[in-house]
């Protein structure tokens, strides 16, 4: 039987759908058109290099996955690109892009290996088994305040591996602060820098099903043999080794044995090691022996660099005034931040309209649930503004009627309640206001909570609302 190339993509997108979110699928799946399908080819339609890229950059496997199993193993993907002509009268045309060869080494490295993980590999294979990431490097890793100390840490590091007194390096900080950025960039600084430096990069939820499977299958030996042989061990998330009592001792003495051997260990974790529940005291104080560094969520002006740095890598332009609204409202951490940048220019190229003020705000809004509690300033202002019967745009506005200036402070004594928003960036969606304003506003409100019986019982009411909300 002839399969069409419509009903072929159905079976993918079914099987898609179940792999990825909702979100993604709706955003880089649903818009794809099937075009045709000859002998063991499928030929897609996307709208865009940019989507072309993302796919390929993102969902290479899954699509791989897919297009074999619909397919058989010669199946192949290619896409044709429509590339708007830059003309309103020209038609726009499309390329023919192959479903590519794996870029970089990561993608590489997760290709089947025909010989035992352990054994110790040529030369030519090092980067390979380097499991770097190429992207990530120093020159894109923006500094500032947030980082100062880690990354000129990992600079030294990187530089004279081994030698310096931050041995082992440990970075911590929360999820989406950029640890496994920092600490592959120093990984591929020794790789460029010194091609006899043996680097090794691996979570250490990897290291512990090696190690298990090295215990399954008979392999300690070799396994030890290996990680021994390593000139420079990166170890990501070390806070997964908690509670694994036999990966740990195995962990110690490759630590022992590497650090007595003037090796470099760098490591990261999501909390400090003296927070480090479940981890041994005696791999804790190994920990302390080096460095210890680290990262916060950057403040706005570095929010501000990475925009653009981004917007550079890219290819992309991004007005002033939406790149300052994305850098005052996403103040969780870098990962969302690329999360929101990246749907904003989907939705751009999707719909082909301009990247702006009012696109930004919409797709914040749309993840916007994720981003902050479900309680946002949006909601906060408006169900305030019901309250006092006063309009949101008042809220935001300069007037100083009394009962104006006391509805916009308890809205944004609400927003310093229930939002993950600084007070700058509250102070930012009431008009441009300065943060001592919020402080100010926060202090006057709990005052008055004191003072006044009947506009404390308000206040509870509007907390109330709040509460029913984020249920
Ligand atoms: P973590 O490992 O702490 O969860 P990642 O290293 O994965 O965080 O960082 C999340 C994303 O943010 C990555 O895409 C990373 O490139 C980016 N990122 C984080 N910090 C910076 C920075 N200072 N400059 C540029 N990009 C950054
Ligand atoms: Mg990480």
């Amino acid at each position: 039987m002839v399969k069409d190339s419509v009903s072929v993509w159905e079976d993918c997108l079914r099987f898609i759908k179940s792999q990825v979110g909702e979100q993604s699928f709706r955003t880089w799946f649903e818009p794809i058109v099937p075009l045709s399908i000859k002998e063991n080819v499928i030929t897609i339609q996307v709208p865009s290099q940019f989507f072309y890229e993302y796919l390929e950059e993102h969902y290479v496997q899954l699509l791989r996955q897919v297009i074999h199993s619909e397919l058989g193993p010669m199946g192949r993907l290619e896409y044709s690109v429509i590339v708007d002509s830059g003309s309103a009268q020209n038609q726009p045309y499309s390329v023919t892009l192959p479903n590519q060869a794996p870029k970089n080494k990561w993608e590489q490295d997760r290709q089947p290996s025909v010989r035992s993980p352990f054994e110790m590999p040529s030369v030519e294979e090092e980067w390979r088994h380097s499991n770097l990431n190429s992207n990530y490097d120093f020159e894109n890793y923006i500094e500032g305040d947030c980082n100062r100390l880690a990354r000129s840490a990992g600079i030294a590091v990187a530089e004279k591996p081994g030698i310096t007194s931050f041995n082992p390096l440990m970075v911590y900080g929360g999820v989406g602060l950029g640890k496994t950025h920092l600490i592959q960039s120093i990984g591929n600084k020794i790789r460029r820098d010194n091609k006899n430096n043996f680097v090794l990069y691996v979570s250490s939820e990897k290291f512990t099903t090696q190690f298990t499977d090295a215990i399954k299958n008979n392999s300690i030996q070799s396994f030890t043999n290996f990680y021994l042989q390593v000139d420079t061990l990166i170890i990501d998330d070390v806070q997964f080794f908690a509670g694994k009592e036999k990966t740990q001792e195995m962990f110690f003495h490759i630590f022992n044995h590497l650090h007595q051997t003037g090796k470099q260990i760098v490591m990261s974790s999501d909390r400090p090691p003296r927070d480090l529940k479940g981890l041994q005291d005696r791999l804790l104080s190994r920990f302390k022996w080096g460095l210890t560094a680290d990262l916060q969520m950057p403040d706005f002006e570095t929010r501000i660099a990475i925009i653009g740095r981004k917007m550079q890598s890219d290819g992309i332009y991004i007005p002033e005034d939406v790149v300052e609204y994305l850098a005052y409202s996403v103040d969780t951490n870098v990962r969302e931040l690329e999360g929101v940048l990246i749907s904003l220019i989907a939705h751009a190229t999707l719909n082909k309209t301009d990247i702006n003020l009012e696109l930004a705000k919409q797709t914040l809004k749309n993840i916007v649930h994720d981003i902050e509690s479900e309680v946002g300033v949006d909601y906060i202002q408006k169900s305030v503004g019901e309250y006092f019967q006063i309009s949101v745009e008042d809220l935001k506005d300069k007037t100083r009627k009394k009962e104006i200036v006391i509805a916009r402070q308890v809205a944004m004594y609400l927003c310093k309640e229930y939002t993950n928003h600084s007070l700058k960036s509250i102070g930012y969606h009431f008009g441009g206001r300065d943060h001592s304003t919020v402080i100010h506003a926060v202090q006057s409100v709990s005052d008055m909570m004191d003072l006044d019986a009947k506009f404390c019982h308000s206040i509870e009411e509007l907390k109330k609302k709040m509460r029913m909300k984020a249920i």
